[in-house]
């Protein structure tokens, strides 16, 4: 008998209707002869107001209340789920991440997932129930609630299908695969057949939140065949899966971005060995991690040092900064966060050279100036002033042929 582990984000089960039609669709698979482990994230919005309100009560809220917090919104639809199922006839139980249970470490809000004892599910599955888990959370060691980051039912999901061995793991959306940009951007965004771990891994790290970056690794790691599909229409989706034949890849097979990012430079920082560890070392014993860097060549021994890292992390970077540029006798500290990141990605470009060229050719026809840039064997990114990321966007989907399939 088949198993699959389908997940429905926020928007699939943001109302009573759409909680329904859920209902409806896992019935379908259900009566289609499979076993059926649904994941649910919170109504779409949920997870934004529980952090609003959390706000309301202390601008740091402790990690660990916020966690006991935002965990309800998940409790709220497996529930919901599991009544509408029942209504239908259909033996169904919800399960929270601490009754399956999901076992994490201890790091509040960005927990990883250690252990998954499946054997409840397993028995529940048995019995001829569909069996419901509350995406994005789990327990600790010590039986606290966690949380595994924006967008971690994804990763449950993909877990889970792995702990399962599970022959598929289907993540219904509100969009009906994985395109070549995202499609709120781009309308001529082309949706791909498949794309491989790899690329989606760099995909998702570089911002298109389509799938948290966690649930790809768990999915290269276990080798889950993940398919992407719109909990809306009926349609192939995108599967996710390995590589086939890179040297007939395209160059370049999508276009991600990000908002998320902020600027910070130590100007006139004496230059001498040494140097980039006084300046990252305490951002890093911060827990604040680091992206892009940057080190100009120097003018009468000195030089400027130049790193993003998310916007959340602005103020206590810049605040770190300041103290390590007093020690370092550098002349000052500039931020800013009206930055973004643009980046080409492409198994394909490990045999293809020139696709930099391109990019920066057809960047600097649009007069869009590039303030950093960083490679890798799979994608090339650029950081550039956020106010012109929609044209960067769509620039470059346009220059390497995305939205017909071909490469110039
Ligand atoms: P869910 O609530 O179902 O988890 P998300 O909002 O987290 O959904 O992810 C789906 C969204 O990801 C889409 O609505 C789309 O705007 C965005 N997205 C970003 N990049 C891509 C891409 N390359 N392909 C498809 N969607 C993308
Ligand atoms: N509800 C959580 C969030 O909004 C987890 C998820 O939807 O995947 O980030
Ligand atoms: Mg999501």
């Amino acid at each position: 008998m088949t198993l699959i582990v389908q997940k429905y984000g926020g928007t699939s089960v943001g109302s009573v209707e759409r909680i329904q039609a859920v209902a409806e669709r896992v019935l379908a698979s259900h009566r289609a002869g499979q076993q059926v482990v649904v994941v649910v994230s919170a109504m779409s919005g949920e997870t934004d107001r529980l952090l609003q309100l959390a706000r309301a009560m202390d601008s740091r809220p402790s990690p660990r209340e916020l966690d006991t917090l935002l965990s309800t919104g998940e409790q709220v639809t497996i529930a919901l789920l599991s009544m509408a199922l029942q209504a239908r006839g259909q033996a169904a139980i919800s399960f929270t991440g601490g009754q399956v249970p999901i076992t994490t470490d201890s790091a509040h809000n960005k927990a990883r997932i250690e252990h998954i004892e499946a054997s409840r599910i397993r028995n529940a599955l048995a019995s001829g129930a569909v069996v419901i888990v509350a995406g994005f959370q789990g327990v600790d060691g010590q039986g606290n609630i966690t949380t595994l980051g924006r967008g971690g039912s994804d990763t449950t999901a993909v877990a889970l299908a792995a702990a399962l061995r599970a022959d598929e793991c289907q993540i219904y959306t509100d969009v009906d695969g994985i395109y070549t940009t995202d499609p709120r951007v781009e309308p001529r965004a082309r949706r791909l057949d498949r794309i491989t771990f790899e690329e989606m891994m760099e995909m998702a790290s570089l911002g298109a939140k389509v799938l948290q970056t966690r649930s790809v690794e768990f999915a290269m790691n276990y080798r889950v065949p993940v398919r992407v599909l719109s909990s809306f229409t009926d349609g192939p989706g995108t599967l996710v899966t390995e590589e086939e034949n890179a040297m007939e890849a395209p160059r370049v097979s999508g276009i991600a971005f990000s908002r998320n990012e902020a600027k910070v430079t130590v100007s006139g920082v004496p230059d001498r060995p040494g140097i980039a560890h006084a300046i990252l070392g305490p951002i890093s014993a911060a827990n604040i991690n680091v992206d892009v860097i940057l080190q100009n060549v120097s003018a009468a021994g000195r030089t400027d040092f130049t790193f993003t890292v998310e916007r959340g992390d602005f103020d206590r970077t810049m605040e770190i900064l300041r103290g390590v540029a007093e020690q370092l006798q550098a002349e000052g500290v500039r931020g800013d966060t009206g930055i973004a990141k643009v980046s080409a990605v492409g198994v394909g470009m490990r045999s293809h050279a020139g696709i930099a060229a391109s990019m920066f050719a057809a960047l600097s026809k649009e007069n869009i100036n590039i303030q950093m840039i960083s490679t890798s064997e799979i994608k090339i990114s650029v950081v550039i002033d956020e106010k012109y990321l929609e044209l960067a966007v769509r620039t470059l989907h346009e220059a390497f042929g995305l939205e017909r399939g071909d490469t110039p």
